[in-house]
């Protein structure tokens, strides 16, 4: 099977969209292939764009202090986004574009196969509900709350969250997003003791 290197690799080289022409770096993602959680957001921001790395500004400082409080370290989870490269001004990927990079996302998610997927904002939620035949719900209904998927291909659990960057400026926002990550951390507990139970 493909590694999470050389998907990277290809992703270095990919000009399947214009996005190319405009980035300085692409953002691959980045993580352990045996990573228990995958994280994925939206595209790459003007930090990850410069550093090729995903989640590095203040959006990426409060996913840190989130993923504590739900027991988690960086270290541990794969974290990457739909689209990998940025869009200019970090505007909304445009539907062609999330559908050209989204492969690369499928590959990635192959290979790790996680027990959990996290989705941060409305774009990856979107493409997963669409990958699993969900309904689609709006974030404002379904933050927070796992699903779970079981057919041929996967077996785990969704949690759709709000996108950390949207609680950087909206403190009402930013308690919901505190209380969601609390509870997933409550969430990750219960699934490992449920896990141990039946080994
Ligand atoms: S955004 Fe994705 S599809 Fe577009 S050039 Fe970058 S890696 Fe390729």
């Amino acid at each position: 099977m493909t590694s999470l290197e050389e998907i990277a690799g290809k992703i270095e080289l990919c000009q399947k969209c214009p996005l190319y022409k405009t980035r300085n770096k692409p953002v691959p993602g980045e993580g352990p292939s045996d990573a228990r959680v995958m994280l994925v957001g939206e595209a790459p921001g003007r930090n990850e764009d410069l550093t090729g790395r995903p989640f590095v500004g203040q959006a990426g400082k409060f996913l840190d202090q989130l993923l504590g409080l739900a027991g988690l370290s960086r270290e541990e989870v794969f974290i990457g986004n739909v689209v990998k490269c940025r869009p200019p001004g970090n505007r909304d990927p445009l539907p062609m574009e999330i559908e050209a990079c989204s492969p690369w996302l499928d590959m990635q998610f192959q290979v790790i196969s996680p027990i959990v997927v996290v989705t941060l904002g409305r774009f990856s939620m979107r493409h997963f509900q669409d990958r699993f035949q969900l309904a689609q719900d709006s974030i404002s209904k379904v933050h927070g709350r796992p699903t779970r998927i079981d057919t041929l291909v996967w077996h785990g659990w969704l949690v759709p969250m709000y996108h950390p960057a949207a609680g950087l400026y909206r403190g009402e926002v930013k308690e919901k997003i505190v209380e969601d990550w609390k509870k997933f951390g409550q969430f990750l507990s219960s699934i490992k003791t449920s896990q141990t139970k039946t080994q």
